[in-house]
């Protein structure tokens, strides 16, 4: 997709990012993976032995090529986590692909990068507690799967409630916004909301699901959340992360706006913000 190309030579063009800031990702670790897929999917995947109906699911022809990058885009997770327990925060330019089951991909989802960076960081004894703040558009229904039966991650899922997915899975808080929903009643919720989930679950790691879908733009996205707006947004959800002193990774999901500028520009936004509170 453009926007993954763009997006690094806006950050450098402007001075958000300078180049000794971007890392690159490899193939992550099998066993990680299996993890959170079962080994027949993940097989069957890598091996483009998926059934017509399963790639139907997903929503685009497979390769190796692409999956092997959705591996990689995992393994940008998996880094990104250590980065944020070194610095606070840390970025996967892509990724978010919050869609994929444990078992299954969908709508353009493979694998589950923040779930695999979640089992990472437990798996390493580098957290304990997980809270996973998924404010695409599109509700983070592979992740509530993943976690169904699971107190140590929490998912947290804020969305449109007449987007995509039609059937939605249990998160262990489902906020789901009526259509036309614009900044202050969202930037309300979400300051309400966020401050007590932190205070009862007392995470010591944060995934942060930041799509721009929200945008009144987005030609997918049934909400009607500004600029100033999205960017508030992030502000909220990276302020509070710093207060608290939890760490934070933030994936970027998804963002359709018909102008490509707009979806580089609310993306931008969630870097220049991290930059402002962080650094
Ligand atoms: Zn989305």
């Amino acid at each position: 997709m453009l926007k993954y190309d763009l997006l690094p030579k806006q950050l450098l063009f402007e001075g958000t990012c300078s180049q000794e800031n971007f890392f690159e990702p490899l193939l992550p670790n099998k066993n990680l993976v299996l993890k959170v897929h079962s080994k027949e999917y993940f097989n069957n995947l890598i091996e483009l032995h998926l059934t017509k109906k399963e790639v139907r699911k997903i929503g685009f022809p497979l390769d190796h090529l692409l999956v092997e990058r959705e591996q990689i885009i995992a393994d940008g997770t998996i880094k990104a986590c250590d980065y944020a327990l070194e610095y606070g925060i840390a970025m996967n330019i892509a990724g978010g692909t919050h869609h994929a089951y444990s078992n299954r991909g969908e709508a353009f989802c493979l694998l589950n990068d923040q779930a695999i960076a979640a089992r990472y960081l437990q798996n390493e004894k580098k957290a304990k507690k997980i809270l996973i703040i998924d404010l695409d558009v599109h509700q983070g229904n592979g992740t509530a799967e993943i976690f169904q039966n699971d107190s140590s991650v929490y998912t947290f899922s804020m969305h449109g409630a007449n987007n995509y997915p039609f059937k939605k899975e249990v998160s262990d808080l489902d906020i789901a916004l009526e259509k036309g929903t614009s900044d202050k009643e969202y930037l309300d919720i979400l300051a309400k909301v966020l401050p007590n989930l932190i205070n009862s679950i007392k995470p010591d790691f944060i995934f942060y699901l930041c799509g721009v879908d929200i945008l009144s733009t987005d030609k997918l996205g049934t909400l009607a959340v500004s600029h100033e707006g999205c960017k508030k947004r992030d502000e909220i959800v990276i302020s509070t992360c710093a207060k608290h002193g939890i760490p934070i990774q933030c994936s970027m999901g998804g963002g359709y706006s018909p102008r490509i500028k707009d979806i580089i520009n609310a993306h931008a936004n969630t870097f220049r913000i991290a930059q402002e509170v962080f650094f």
